[in-house]
C-alpha cells in the first residue's frame, strides 16, 4: 500500500519504520532538514532528554501512561535489536538508540519529604515497580548524589538518546521517500497537498505534533533544557528530583554529557531559555549533585511539547487517515505502543 506520513518526529519515524518493514511504499513529508540544530523550529523529539519513565510519569498521566509506557519499554528493546542488525556500529556495546534500561531514581531533600509524599501517592507503589532505598543503597546506584537525600528506585525505567534514535531511524530506512523541507499544507483521508502538489495514498498518517493545530485541539507547552559536559561524572541512570516548586531531572548521555530538564511552561514561545529557568534548573541539579560545579554548559535548547486539553494522547483511525498527537512530555516513552495500536487498528502491520 502507499502510505503518506506528515511529520518526521518520533511518531513519524516509528510509523515509517513499521510501514516500510511491512512492505508498504512510504513517503514522509517534513518541513525541517534531516538533522536540525538546537533552538531551530524542529520536532520536540530532538530536544527531549529521552527519559523512559512509565511509573514516574504517572504523576501527570496516570495508568494510561503507565500501561502504554510499560509496553513501549518492551518495544524499544525489540527495536534496538532490529536496528543493531540493520546499521553499522563501532562495537556491539553501542546501542543505535542509546537505550539503557538501568532503572531510574527519584530523590528529594529531607525538608521536602512531606510534599514528595503527595506525588508518590499518584504513582504505582507496587514494590515490583518502586522501592524506597536505605541510605546505604543509594551510593552504589548514583555515587555522586549528595548523601542526605531520600531516594526511590524505579525498576525497569531507563532512557535513550533522542538524537541518536532519530538519526538511526532515518539511517535504517533508505527505502523510504523522505521529503525534507516539504510541509504538508493540507491533509485529508488518502491525500496530502505539499508545495502545490496533490498526492494520493491508501493511508495518510498525520503526526505533525504542534503543527496539527489547524485541525486538532493541540497546544504547545514550552520546555527548556540545559546540556552539560561533565568529565569524570559517574551516572548510569536518570535521576529525578521531587521538589515542591520544580520538576527537574538529570539524564546521562554519551560522551560525558548530561541533560538537565525540563521546565514546563504554558506558552508557545520558542525563544531561548530564560535567566530564571537557567538558574532554577542548574540550582536544583547542583543541590543534589554538588560535583556539577565544574561541569561546562555546552548548549541550551527550547521546544514545544504537543499537548491535548487533558494532556493525554490522542489517536483516531478512520478510513484512509490516522491522526496521532498529544504525546506531551512522554512522547519517547509512549510512541512505540501508540504506533503499534494505531497501525494494528488500521491493518497496516
Ligand atoms: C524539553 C522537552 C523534554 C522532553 N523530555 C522527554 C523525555 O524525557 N521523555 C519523553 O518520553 N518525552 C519527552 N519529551 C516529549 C517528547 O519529545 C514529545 O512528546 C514527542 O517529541 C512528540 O512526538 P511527535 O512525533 O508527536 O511530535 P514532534 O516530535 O514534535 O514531531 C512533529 C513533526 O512534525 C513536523 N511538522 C509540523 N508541521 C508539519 C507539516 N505541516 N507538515 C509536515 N510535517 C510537519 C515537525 O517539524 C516535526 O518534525 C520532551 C519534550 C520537550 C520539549
Amino acid at each position: 500500500m502507499r502510505i503518506g506520513i506528515a511529520g518526521a518526529g518520533v511518531l513519524g519515524r516509528l510509523a515509517a519504520f513499521h510501514c516500510a518493514k511491512a512492505g508498504h511504499d512510504v513517503t514522509v513529508f517534513e518541513p525541517s532538514p534531516p538533522s536540525p540544530g538546537p533552538n531551530t523550529i524542529r520536532a520536540a523529539g530532538w530536544t527531549a532528554a529521552g527519559m523512559l519513565s512509565p511509573i514516574a510519569e504517572m504523576e501527570c498521566g496516570g495508568p494510561v501512561v503507565r500501561d502504554l509506557g510499560l509496553r513501549s519499554l518492551a518495544l524499544w528493546q525489540d527495536m534496538d535489536k532490529a536496528l543493531r542488525s540493520m546499521l553499522p556500529r563501532p562495537c556491539d556495546a553501542v546501542s543505535p538508540l542509546g537505550l539503557a534500561l538501568n532503572d531510574s531514581l527519584m530523590v528529594c531533600h529531607a525538608s521536602d519529604a512531606g510534599s514528595a509524599q503527595r506525588i508518590l501517592r499518584l504513582l504505582d507503589n507496587d514494590p515490583d515497580h518502586m522501592i524506597e532505598l536505605e541510605a546505604r543503597d543509594i551510593a552504589p546506584l548514583a555515587p555522586m548524589l549528595k548523601g542526605t537525600l531520600h531516594a526511590w528506585r524505579l525498576k525497569g525505567e531507563g532512557h535513550l538518546h533522542p538524537t541518536e534514535a532519530m538519526s538511526s531511524l532515518h539511517a535504517a530506512l533508505p527505502q523510504v521517500n523522505w521529503r525534507w523541507g516539504a510541509r504538508a499544507d493540507a491533509i485529508e483521508p488518502g491525500g496530502i497537498v505539499s508545495n502545490g502538489e496533490s498526492l494520493r495514498f491508501d493511508w495518510v498518517i498525520d503526526v505533525r505534533g504542534t503543527g496539527a493545530s489547524d485541525t486538532l485541539d493541540v497546544r504547545g507547552v514550552r520546555g527548556e533544557v540545559i546540556v552539560l559536559s561533565a568529565l569524570g561524572f559517574v551516572l548510569h541512570r536518570p535521576v529525578r528530583l521531587l521538589h515542591p516548586r520544580w520538576r527537574v531531572y538529570i539524564v546521562p548521555h554519551p560522551d560525558d554529557r548530561l541533560v538537565i530538564g525540563a521546565t514546563e511552561i504554558e506558552s508557545e514561545d520558542r525563544s531561548p531559555i530564560s535567566v530564571q529557568s537557567t538558574m532554577e534548573l542548574l540550582s536544583a541539579a547542583f543541590s543534589i549533585f554538588p560535583a556539577l560545579a565544574e561541569a561546562r554548559v555546552l548548549w541550551t535548547d527550547t521546544n514545544l511539547r504537543p499537548a491535548t486539553h487533558d494532556n493525554l494522547p490522542y489517536m483516531n483511525v478512520e478510513d484512509g487517515l490516522i491522526r496521532i498527537n498529544g504525546l506531551f512530555r512522554h512522547g519517547w516513552l509512549l510512541a512505540p505502543a501508540v504506533i503499534e495500536k494505531a497501525l494494528g487498528d488500521a491493518g497496516l502491520r
